[in-house]
Formats: structure tokens, C-alpha cells, sequence
């Protein structure tokens, strides 16, 4: 996965197989858009952050965009993105350690 820069021209993700950048916003939502909605041409100089991304989640406009590199990470991130949400942060039986313990 590429971060995208700011000033990154729409022309940067053209001949990318057709596939389509990642936008994750300051929420850490991730979202997949097509390349076929950013209508890019080769020639394109104008900023690619140009265009009015949002997060769908919570409509954050801060989103950061990645250019996908192959059919495999796609698959890899698609499958991430599909996974139950509550799979990754399931509540502990254990205590969480005290962030003050030792300092005195
Ligand atoms: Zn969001």
C-alpha cells in the first residue's frame, strides 16, 4: 500500500490496473473507491485531493488516500474490511494493567 502525497496529480494513480484507491479517515474507517468514480485521465495535473472525498462512516472529509498495489493486498484488505467489527477489540476478562504502577 502507497500513501498518496497532498499534491499527488490525478495522472499518479493512472495505470494502476483499474484498481481502486484506499481512503481511510482520522476515524480509522476504511473505504474502497473505484478508480472509474475518480474520472482520471492520464493527463490529468489537477490535484488529486482535490476531488470531495468524504468518509461514508461519519462524513469526516480528512480522509487519506492510498493507492492499492496488487489483486492480492486488495483481496487481503477486502477480507479485513468484511471481518465482524467486534472481532478485533473483544472485552477481557483481565484487569488491564495499572498505567501507574512502578512509577513511584
Ligand atoms: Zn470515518
Amino acid at each position: 500500500m502507497l500513501q498518496l502525497p497532498r499534491d499527488a496529480p490525478g495522472s499518479d494513480v493512472c495505470n494502476r490496473s483499474g484498481l481502486p484507491l484506499l481512503a481511510i479517515c482520522p476515524n480509522r474507517h476504511r473505504r474502497l473507491i473505484p478508480f472509474r468514480l475518480l474520472k482520471i485521465r492520464e493527463d490529468d495535473r489537477t490535484p488529486l485531493y482535490g476531488r470531495p472525498f468524504k468518509c461514508k462512516a461519519c462524513g469526516s472529509p480528512e480522509v487519506t488516500l492510498f493507492a492499492i498495489e496488487s489483486r492480492s493486498e486488495l483481496d487481503a484488505i477486502q477480507q479485513a474490511m468484511a471481518e465482524p467489527k467486534q472481532a478485533a477489540k473483544a472485552p477481557t476478562t483481565h484487569p488491564r494493567p495499572d498505567p501507574d504502577k512502578g512509577l513511584i
